[in-house]
């Protein structure tokens, strides 16, 4: 367990923004996750944040007491489940499954972040989300350190939400530990030769996603999709395509996203998403809600 003080959490979130923590303790291995439930036990828990990485989050506050990142990595291959740690990189397990000739996650490859992350929000893309793999999920409530077993029909999974995710929106204190993935929802291949062309279909879906999103500093789709439209073009045909608050910048390129181009902060991001949404409301009718978390 590695604990650092007064750090500057901008490395530690992919949107870059200003923020600091007095003590962050990087878990590592499942001591360190028995010395961080010792320790949560003793402290007090208000300003205190867990991290995966920081790819679908807003740092609203200047300064965090106590930041946990979970950095731990084991993934384990049981008879009918895969026993995964919530800091595993999905991108990771999926190269795991392809050393055992797994394949079936392949559309997700290339989304930045954790396991844990990915349940609460139940990332998705090219119409395969997470939650069609998911058999159960171990949480620890940090409040009453009770660890319990939640299954998929207790997530209430929904398009990019999770009863994680509300649970976050209440302000509920929660640790992701284990996610079990269904074996059975995966494919067992037998030949090296088709082992290469799911391989090759990943790499291809990389490529789209280089193309279609742009560089920088940014968390990905910051809203969701109203029901049969799309943030991005409600944004776009709203007039905000390149507009600018202070250092953050409506992309040219893909309007459901925004990119920190300087100094900015969990304020910063609180303003430009109100103008967005007062823009689009004007025009459409439409409220959009955020896709991702604030913390
Ligand atoms: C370039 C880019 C592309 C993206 N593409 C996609 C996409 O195609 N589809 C999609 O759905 N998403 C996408 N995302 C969003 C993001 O990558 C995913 O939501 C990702 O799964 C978040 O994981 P994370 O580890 O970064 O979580 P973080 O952002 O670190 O955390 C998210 C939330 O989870 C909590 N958390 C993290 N770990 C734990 C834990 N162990 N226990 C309890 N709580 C925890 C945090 O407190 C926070 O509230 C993209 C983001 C970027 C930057």
């Amino acid at each position: 367990m590695k604990i650092i003080k007064n750090l500057k959490l901008n490395p530690y979130n992919t949107f870059n923004l200003n923020s600091l923590a007095k003590e962050v303790i990087i878990i590592e291995n499942n001591n360190d996750l028995e010395k961080f439930l010792k320790f949560i036990q003793l402290s007090n828990k208000s300003n205190l944040i867990i991290l995966g990485r920081g790819s679908n989050i807003v740092l609203t506050k200047t300064t965090y007491d106590y930041v946990f990142i979970d950095r731990r990595n084991s993934i384990i291959l049981k008879e009918n489940t895969i026993e995964i740690d919530g800091g595993v990189l999905l991108n990771n397990l999926i190269k795991f499954l392809w050393d055992q000739k797994i394949v079936g996650l392949e559309n997700l490859f290339g989304i930045p972040g954790t396991l844990a992350g990915a349940v609460i929000s139940n990332v998705g893309a090219y119409e395969r989300e997470i939650e069609e793999n998911i058999l159960s999920v171990e949480v620890v409530d940090i409040e009453t350190r009770d660890i319990f077993l939640l299954k998929k029909r207790d997530l209430n999974f929904s398009y990019r939400s999770s009863i994680l995710k509300k649970w976050l929106k209440e302000n509920k204190k929660f640790f992701i530990t284990k996610i079990f993935i269904d074996l059975n929802s995966l494919i067992f291949l037998e030949r090296e030769d088709d082992l290469k062309q799911y391989k090759s279909k990943a790499y291809n879906i990389l490529k789209i996603r280089k193309f279609k999103l742009p560089r920088g500093r940014h968390v990905g789709s910051f809203f969701k999709n109203p029901p049969h439209n799309f943030a991005g073009k409600l944004i776009e045909e709203a007039g905000l395509k390149g507009f600018r608050y202070k250092n953050l910048v409506v992309s040219p390129k893909h309007a459901n996203v925004i990119i920190n181009i300087g100094e900015s902060t969990g304020e910063d991001v609180i303003a430009i998403e109100n103008i967005i949404k007062e823009e689009v409301y004007k025009k459409f009718s439409i409220l959009l809600e955020r896709e991702v978390i604030y913390i």
